[in-house]
C-alpha cells in the first residue's frame, strides 16, 4: 500500500467514544458503512477511514475538493 502524505485517514470512530469526544471537537462527520451499517464518526477532512465494527477500509467523499 503506498501512503501518501497528502492523504489523510484514519479508523472511525464509534458513536460513543464521539459522543464522549464531542466537548473537545465539533467537527465531525458520519459516514455510515455500507458492508455493515455502522455508524462511523470522521473527521472532515479524511480521504479514507476504516470501519470500527468490521475493519474495511474505504475511501471517502470529499465535497468541495
Ligand atoms: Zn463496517
Amino acid at each position: 500500500m503506498d501512503t501518501k502524505a497528502s492523504e489523510k485517514g484514519g479508523r472511525g470512530r464509534e458513536p460513543e467514544t464521539a459522543n464522549a469526544e464531542a466537548s473537545g471537537r465539533s467537527r465531525q462527520t458520519v459516514y455510515t458503512c455500507f458492508s455493515c451499517g455502522a455508524q462511523n464518526y470522521v473527521d472532515p477532512d479524511w480521504t479514507w477511514f476504516t470501519c470500527w465494527k468490521c475493519n474495511l477500509q474505504k475511501p471517502l467523499p470529499l465535497p468541495g475538493r
